[in-house]
C-alpha cells in the first residue's frame, strides 16, 4: 500500500484550543517544543484572539497550504502524522467501522 498521510484534521474536526487560546489540528500534534516551534501553528494567525471567528482557522490558506503539504510530501512529516493519519491507519478504521470518513472520500486516496 502506498505510503501515503490522510489528515484527519483535514476538515478541522478534531481541533482544539489550548489554554492559551491557540487553535490547533488535533490533540496528538505537539503543542510545545521543538516541533510545535517549527509548525504553522505557533504563529500568532492561530490565536483565537487574533481572528473573528473560531469557524475559519480550519479554512486558512496557510492550513490547506499545510494539509496539502502533508498530503503530498510523505516523509517530511511528523511521526504521529505518519502513524495517526496514514492510510493504512485509515483501512484498519474502515475494517473496525470506526472511520468517520466517507467511501467516496478515502477511495479519493486509494485511487
Ligand atoms: S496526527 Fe497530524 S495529520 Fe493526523 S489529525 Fe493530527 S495533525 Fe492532523
Amino acid at each position: 500500500m502506498e505510503k501515503k498521510v490522510v489528515p484527519k484534521c483535514r476538515f478541522g474536526q478534531h481541533s482544539y484550543f489550548s489554554a492559551e487560546g491557540r487553535w490547533l489540528p488535533c490533540c496528538s500534534h505537539p503543542a510545545m517544543g521543538e516541533e510545535f516551534d517549527r509548525s504553522i501553528f505557533s504563529r500568532d494567525e492561530y490565536l483565537l484572539k487574533n481572528n473573528d471567528s473560531v469557524d475559519e482557522f480550519h479554512l486558512k490558506d496557510s492550513f490547506l497550504n499545510w494539509i496539502e503539504h502533508i498530503e503530498n510530501s510523505y516523509e517530511s512529516n511528523l511521526d504521529v502524522c505518519k502513524g495517526r493519519c496514514s492510510l493504512q491507519s485509515h483501512e484498519a478504521m474502515k475494517k473496525d467501522k470506526r472511520i468517520h470518513w466517507t467511501m467516496e472520500e478515502l477511495e479519493e486516496y486509494e485511487a
